[in-house]
């Protein structure tokens, strides 16, 4: 194993970032190379837990001679959102100098310009520089994992469908309990190793036999235990032993059997007005088109003080909102439903 770092100077004197890199060195040049990396959301740290034990795991691999692909695994991505601590709390999701999200704006280039990204690299912010050094890093490989997590959340991820359903074995081997199909059109990190892997020739394929990009949502921020890291990094391990990028004889692949549902079917439930939330129901319900999700007292002490809030559709709630205070418009759950909700969506992830 090589452990090293990537250095990036600050936008400020006197400030350096520094982020480690583990690399593990395939010993068949034929079998897939994987890119791990965890904490781009730098307060999403489920990722990070598991890739501490899958990397205890990966150590003992090399010494049995068992690692056959190239693996590069970046466990805490983004020390700048890490720092950024105010009030008592991080604010690990948008950089504060641009309120800009740290999974968006990463450029789009296809697989052959893959070097275009590094150019002009010390003129740019330490930000953009993060981005496009672990964009560049990432298209070395050809499977892609970026490790997040939702607020309260079943274990799900986002897919492109360019890459579905040969990427079924990693609903599996993670035990999701939902799939995202999503369409690849915006400029998330995994949208982004999407877009380059999709292009060749001038040309977008629909699908990319051989790679992968994803987004996992490995459950809630709170979700992070050792128990269940330990068990998602043997999850992880079980997807790299099913890819031979790693050799393991006991390896049995298993079947995903959870729903697999277009970005079209997702109801985003909304507070139609500002209030206090009463939750009726729990992530991993199924519910009925018109059942009682959730209560908003929006004018405490009156009469008729209370708002309703109910599903749309028969689905299951794949997520919800661990605030108790929901702003105009704010997300309170999102639920997988069978059919197309009908809204008007921006392209690309709901919101990762
Ligand atoms: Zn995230």
């Amino acid at each position: 194993m090589e452990h090293s770092q990537i250095i990036i100077g600050g936008d400020t004197a006197g400030i350096e970032w520094r982020i480690p890199v583990f690399r593990f060195k395939g010993n068949d040049a034929a079998a897939p190379s994987v890119h791990i990396q965890a904490a781009l959301h730098a307060n999403e740290l489920p990722g990070t837990a598991l890739l501490h034990f899958l990397l205890e795991r990966l150590r003992k691999a090399e010494d049995d001679g068992a690692i056959r692909g190239d693996i590069t695994v970046i466990p805490q991505a983004n020390p700048i959102g890490l720092a950024q601590v105010h009030f008592g709390e991080m604010e690990g999701r948008f950089d504060l100098g641009t309120r800009t999200n740290f999974n968006r704006d990463f450029p789009l280039v296809a697989l052959g310009e893959r070097d275009t990204l590094l150019e002009d690299i010390d003129r740019r912010s330490a930000v953009d520089r993060l981005k496009r050094i672990l964009l560049h890093t990432a298209l070395g490989a050809d499977l892609v994992l970026d490790l997040h997590c939702d607020d309260e959340s079943l274990q799900y991820a986002y897919i492109d469908t360019a890459f579905w359903p040969e990427a079924a074995d990693l609903a599996a081997a993670l035990d999701m309990e939902a799939v995202f199909l999503s369409d690849g059109e915006s400029t998330a990190f995994e949208e982004a190793v999407g877009h380059a892997f999709k292009r060749k020739g001038g040309e977008t394929l629909s699908t990319v036999p051989g790679r992968l990009s994803v987004t996992v949502e490995l459950r809630g921020k709170r979700d992070v235990y050792p128990d269940m890291a330990k068990r998602d990094a043997a999850g992880l391990w079980r997807f790299l032993a099913g890819r031979g990028v790693v050799a393991d004889p006991a390896h049995a692949a298993e079947a995903y059997a959870g729903p697999a549902v277009p970005l079209d079917n997702i109801e985003m439930v909304r507070a139609p007005e500002p209030g206090t939330v009463l939750f009726h129901r729990d992530i991993g319900e199924t519910v009925k088109a018109g059942d009682l999700l959730a209560t908003l007292i929006t004018r405490p002490g009156a009469p008729d003080g209370t708002l309703t809030v109910t599903a749309g559709h028969d689905g299951l709630i794949a997520t919800r909102s661990s605030a108790r205070y929901a702003r105009r418009g704010d997300d309170l759950m999102k639920i997988a439903c069978h059919e197309a909700t009908g809204r008007n969506r921006k392209p690309g992830t709901l919101e990762d």
